[in-house]
């Protein structure tokens, strides 16, 4: 007889519980000598509309150009002239070990309060995504789902350290607005996996979802034609084991068009910002926006301006028709 309960439950293996999770972090970031910004993190926010987009003010929040280098206001390349500057993410501080690829680690520089990252146990490139790290990602999220993971890609999608990582926010109780976009199916029932689009979303998005092996697979699948085409992506895991794949044009920054002789801002367009989570380091960014009546209108073009063209959908969706029909067969 099938019932809930008689289900079998897998051990989780991936969990960490979030009150050990936060006390950790604390304990980590008030332990280390090294550098962690900022000190003490005050965020703001405010969520706009219905669907829980929302505006972050980080106070304080530098980049790591503000480390220990004693030249404090370079170029975050730059730090010994001459020596290949060293990944600081392979001597990083671990937070927790996980059974696969990965290692958690509190995020050095984060926008909020518990971000962590999740960091591959091995040294390899940002964009070097392979099958058992996706599962992986995606039991994780499964298994934390009081946080929200996401993608940097290289290039336009804002990654700024090359050893891969995701990254991961505390969602206290919301839906990043990527999560709620009504699906409609593109390339289903191929491989036990889908994939969907997502028409409603300001950012063109894939939605790939089905067994985890062959949501991975499927997605890795995607990522390799976006690395072929040259196309930059930023991703983000749903605790229901969704891959959101975001293709993005050549810009990594977007700008905030404001009202009636405002004056515009540069945001910088991340894994949280095409989730729906516009994080700024500005005061004044952030009650201007958040004030706005047009905030949302602002926001939305905003992702829009750093997403896939009509044109560039075209092509890339006729490359996946392609691909995967050819798997098919
Ligand atoms: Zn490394």
């Amino acid at each position: 007889m099938k019932n809930a309960s008689a289900a079998v439950k897998r051990p989780a293996k991936y969990a960490i519980p979030k009150q050990e999770l936060l006390d950790r972090w604390d304990e980590m970031r008030s332990e280390r000598d090294i550098t962690y910004k900022p000190k003490s993190i005050s965020t703001w926010e405010r969520s706009i509309g219905d669907a829980d987009v929302r505006v972050i003010y980080c106070a304080g929040r530098r980049k790591r150009q503000e480390s220990n280098n004693t030249d404090g206001n370079k170029d975050e390349k730059k730090g010994e002239e001459n020596e290949p500057r060293p990944c600081s993410l392979c001597f990083a501080p671990i937070l927790r070990t996980m059974p696969g690829n990965l290692n958690i680690m509190p995020n050095q520089f984060p926008y909020e309060y518990g971000a962590i990252l999740g960091i591959s146990k091995t040294c390899k490139k940002q964009d070097d995504i392979n099958t058992g790290d996706l599962r992986e990602i995606l039991e994780i999220a499964y298994e934390n789902p009081y946080l929200a993971f996401f993608y940097n890609g290289l290039g336009a999608a804002g990654a700024s350290q090359e050893h891969f990582h995701i990254q991961g926010v505390l969602r206290n109780g919301r839906i990043p607005p990527i999560e709620q976009a009504p699906l409609v199916p593109f390339l289903n029932n191929i491989e036990a996996a889908n994939v969907y689009k997502t028409p409603d979303y300001p950012i063109y998005t894939l939605v790939v979802d089905g067994e985890v092996f062959a949501a991975s697979r499927k997605a890795v699948g995607i990522i390799d034609l976006l690395k072929e085409m040259d196309i930059s992506f930023n991703m983000a895991f749903t605790p229901d084991k969704k891959i959101c794949i975001i293709p993005r044009s050549k810009a990594v920054s977007s700008t905030l068009k404001m009202v009636s002789g405002d004056k515009d801002y540069a945001q910088k367009i991340g894994g949280m910002e095409v989730m729906g989570w516009f994080c700024t380091e500005y005061r004044t960014v952030f009650d201007k926006i958040s004030k706005a009546d047009t905030a949302l209108e602002i926001l939305t073009n905003a992702l829009n301006d750093v997403g896939l063209d009509q044109q560039q959908q075209y092509a890339l969706e006729e490359k996946l028709f392609r691909m995967f029909a050819a798997r098919a067969a």
